[in-house]
């Protein structure tokens, strides 16, 4: 009796880590400069068993996704560099191809990150198509992985970034676990069912301060339903956020944290 109890309570363990392993997605609207676009974000949470080179990493990062402790990291070469393959869609133009190229490489300048371009024998990689939007996955998925940039509203050097650190792992600014110091959300003025751009994500926050110029960081009128401010800094309600047209030094950082540059 007491084996099938014993037996009974792992399967529901592992019933429970399957669920938890849902993965979800979200529309949201976003900024960099004044420029509006939808973002769907695909999140997963995918537990540790699951994931094969596994990154253990016992100190906390910034800003990153909690799966970046179980697995979503992108893996390290004996080198000490992360080589990322990408494909660039050939629907692009030579001129929106050099927007992305530029925004891939400039990782090489200030990081251990190196986008390589994608050989057959690559197992995971990123996918660079003009889909319905700017967006991208948070962390490493496995296997293909598209990240859009809509050749209409998504072809600038920041936005590139942007959603190349969502592939890398990290999340918006204002979902940081901490932004209740740094940002009032005011979700009156949030259009209705968009509530959940705005939640908190249990994200590791050591190292880099909140950062409003981060090129995470959503705009001050994001998913407002009525002209509104959704988000005021505190304490000082005027200071500018949301406006970065790339990565900041903090952005840099963090990212350097993580991946252990
Ligand atoms: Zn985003």
């Amino acid at each position: 009796r007491l084996t099938r109890m014993a037996s009974v309570s792992r399967f529901l363990a592992l019933a429970l880590l399957l669920l938890s392993a849902g993965c979800w997605a979200d529309t949201q609207e976003f900024s960099v400069s004044e420029r509006f676009w939808k973002e769907p974000t695909i999140n997963c949470r995918i537990p540790t068993w699951l994931k094969e080179h596994i990154i253990v990493d016992d100190e906390a990062e910034k800003n990153a996704d909690p799966c970046t402790s179980s697995g979503c990291k992108w893996g390290k070469w004996t080198d000490g560099k992360v080589y990322i393959p990408y494909y660039i869609a050939s629907h692009f133009s030579s001129r929106e191809k050099s927007i992305i190229t530029r925004g891939l490489e400039s990782f090489s300048s200030f990081s251990c990150i190196r986008f390589r371009p994608s050989r057959s024998t690559d197992r995971d990689w990123l996918s660079i198509e003009s889909r319905d939007g700017c967006w991208s996955y948070v962390g490493r998925r496995g296997g293909k992985q598209v990240l859009s940039l809509a050749r209409s509203g998504c072809l600038y050097h920041g936005t590139v970034q942007h959603e190349l650190l969502h592939a890398l792992g990290f999340n918006h600014e204002q979902t940081r676990s901490d932004r209740d110091n740094h940002i009032r959300v005011l979700l009156q003025n949030v259009q209705s069912g968009m509530e959940h751009n705005f939640r908190k994500i249990a994200t590791l926050n050591q190292g880099t301060p909140y950062d409003y110029n981060s090129v995470m960081q959503y705009h001050r009128y994001a998913f407002s339903s009525n002209g509104q401010p959704t988000m005021v800094p505190i304490p000082n309600a005027n200071v500018s956020f949301g406006n970065a047209k790339q990565m900041s030094q903090y952005d840099i950082a963090r990212l350097n944290k993580l991946y252990k540059c």
